[in-house]
């Protein structure tokens, strides 16, 4: 399946400039957001992932179900000021802006394989966070999943060179 037919462009969303990849017109598409879970989940079965690590918001609405596709627990990672109990914070940049993340203190435990997902990497900048999160919890990152890179913005070059980058497609 070709999943580009799938994601609509917006242009100059959220500001000027940006032509903003939209994911909710495959979201919408049944089989397509299905098929686009499988081959998230056919690429990486073979990493004995333990967890799923999904930013808000759209990580949550990819993340969830493959972690349910592969009968592993999924981890939410917040805003600052979200999440209820004990957390552990990280700072970041993004395409537009600037942010917080936050996860909480006893989601995982040291040396818990671990994937993050995201439906999009762009400049890096959440997933940077994300990972400097899953790090100070000690958590084994074996890769990281997302439905779109945006190979302009070179956000792959940002992250770790020996972590597995995981995209289903490409712009
Ligand atoms: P980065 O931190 O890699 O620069 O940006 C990625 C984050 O911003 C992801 O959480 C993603 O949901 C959001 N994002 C940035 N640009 C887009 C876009 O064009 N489309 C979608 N759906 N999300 C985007």
């Amino acid at each position: 399946m070709d999943f580009k037919d799938k994601i609509r462009v917006i242009s100059d969303f959220p500001q000027p400039g940006v032509r903003f990849k939209d994911i909710t017109t495959l979201l919408k598409d049944g089989p397509a957001f299905r098929a686009a879970i499988d081959q998230m989940a056919e690429k990486i079965e073979d990493k004995q992932v333990d967890l799923i690590v999904g930013p808000e918001a759209r990580g949550f609405v990819v993340g969830t179900p493959l972690a349910y596709a592969l009968g592993v627990g999924f981890i939410p990672v917040r805003k600052t000021g979200k999440l209820p109990a004990e957390t552990v914070e990280a700072g970041y940049n993004l395409e537009y802006g600037k942010d917080r993340l936050a996860i909480h203190r006893d989601a995982i435990q040291p040396g818990q394989r671990v994937l993050i997902v995201d439906d999009l990497l762009a400049t890096g900048g959440t997933i940077q966070a994300t990972l400097n999160l899953v790090n100070q919890l000690q958590a084994d990152v074996v890769g990281a999943a997302f439905i779109i890179e945006l190979t302009y913005l070179q956000g792959r070059e940002k992250l770790p060179a020996d972590l597995d980058v995981f995209t289903l497609v490409q712009y």
